[in-house]
């Protein structure tokens, strides 16, 4: 059995129990940035129900151009009000090497990717500086509510940086 067929088994175990359609404006107003770590399980983690917040992942939990656009239209077709951001240790992106990793897909392809990968050095001078780059994002209109969080993949917890 390969992975996507145990994924597709254990939809006819969800589908069974699944306690059915909810609203498509998330009820907590709030969306979560994240990283797409396989171990943040953020509805268990946070308490959160099916319908309750929207998640934008990608690696590392950064408010790239493309995480922004999904948060403007989180907010302004949505209703979304707050904004959390979640980055975590043991994270991938830690030490990324952009530079080289870019240089690698343009050598192996011939074509240089137009997008940016950023990694970092310090996990929580790194989630405050996405807190501020949502924070002066003007295409984002509510701003106010923006928190950023360390999870800790060893214990579960989350820990404020203010
Ligand atoms: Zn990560």
């Amino acid at each position: 059995m390969s992975a996507i067929d145990h994924l597709i088994h254990a939809n006819e175990s969800y589908v069974a129990t699944f306690p059915g359609p909810r609203p498509i404006r998330p009820k907590l107003r709030t969306t979560i940035i994240t990283c797409m770590d396989s171990r943040l399980d953020l509805f268990g983690a946070l308490g959160l129900d099916i319908g309750d917040a929207h998640l934008i992942r990608n690696a590392g939990g950064i408010p790239t151009d493309d995480v922004l656009r999904s948060l403007a239209i989180s907010q302004r077709t949505l209703g979304t009000r707050e904004v959390v951001i979640i980055h975590h240790t043991e994270c991938g992106m830690d030490g990324f090497d952009d530079d080289a990793f870019r240089a690698q897909l343009t050598a192996e392809s011939g074509d240089e990717p137009p997008w940016r990968v950023p990694g970092f050095t310090d996990l929580r001078e790194d989630t405050r500086r996405s807190v501020e780059t949502v924070r002066s994002c003007a295409w984002i209109p509510h701003r106010d509510d923006v928190r950023g969080f360390v999870f800790d993949v060893a214990t579960a917890r989350i820990e404020e940086v203010s």
